[in-house]
């Protein structure tokens, strides 16, 4: 099978508990997980170099200006973006990445990387998201407005994404991702240098 490793993206809402999600693939399955770099000042128990890369906007541009990400994006009023060497190396070395990111920066992707499979993960309806982001308690009334405003904008990117995933049971969640993921590993298009040794070692058999 193809010995590149799969890269893959996951989206959601916020509040759709795709950070849950992704923690358990990594550690349930092995996934190598992508740490992003943000200007995002750290919340409180996160660890620069676990959480995030945190960095001051002069250090982000730098890296950009080097050609050091993948994709980049500004989400609210912060910069975003995934470290090139990092997923290039793991990629090479047949392992599968998760990049846990927003939609503009997996519509980069898209392009950058046509072999990416782009998986969005939502509650069943806004009702339970809305609920959901008023039972975390941290928020006010304006600030899920806010979150479910913006929700409602990336929405409409769903149709750039492979696959979507309700998040209604976590662990039906969990292992519903997991087993999309296998499946597109397995793909005919995917596997076309395989495909062709296996056809060549049977004509030498002929
Ligand atoms: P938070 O500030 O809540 O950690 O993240 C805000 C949003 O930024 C989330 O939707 C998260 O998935 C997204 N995000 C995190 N890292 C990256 C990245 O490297 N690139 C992009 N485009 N989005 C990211």
């Amino acid at each position: 099978m193809n010995k590149k490793g799969q890269l893959i993206v996951i989206s959601g809402f916020s509040g759709a508990g795709k950070g849950t999600v992704v923690k358990q693939l990594v550690e349930r399955y092995g996934y190598s997980l992508s740490v992003s770099a943000t200007t995002r000042a750290p919340r409180p128990g996160e660890v620069d170099g676990k959480d995030y890369y945190f960095k001051t906007e002069a250090e982000f541009r730098n890296l950009i200006d080097y050609n050091g990400l993948i994709e980049w994006a500004q989400y609210v009023d912060n910069f975003y973006g995934t470290p090139r060497k990092f997923v290039e190396d793991e990629l090479a070395a047949g392992r599968d990445v998760i990049l846990e990111i927003e939609v503009q920066g997996a519509a980069i992707i898209r392009k950058q990387y046509p072999d990416a499979m782009l998986l969005f993960i939502t509650t069943k309806d806004v009702a339970t998201l809305r609920e959901r982001l008023m039972g975390r308690g941290s928020e006010t009334e304006e600030q899920v407005a806010k979150r479910i405003r913006r929700a409602a904008e990336e929405s409409r990117m769903i149709n750039n994404y492979d696959y979507i995933v309700i998040n209604d049971d976590l662990d039906t969640c969990i292992q519903t991702v997991h087993s999309v993921i296998m499946g597109g590993k397995c793909k005919r298009e995917r596997n076309a240098e395989f495909i062709e040794q296996l056809q060549a070692d049977f004509r030498d058999e002929a």
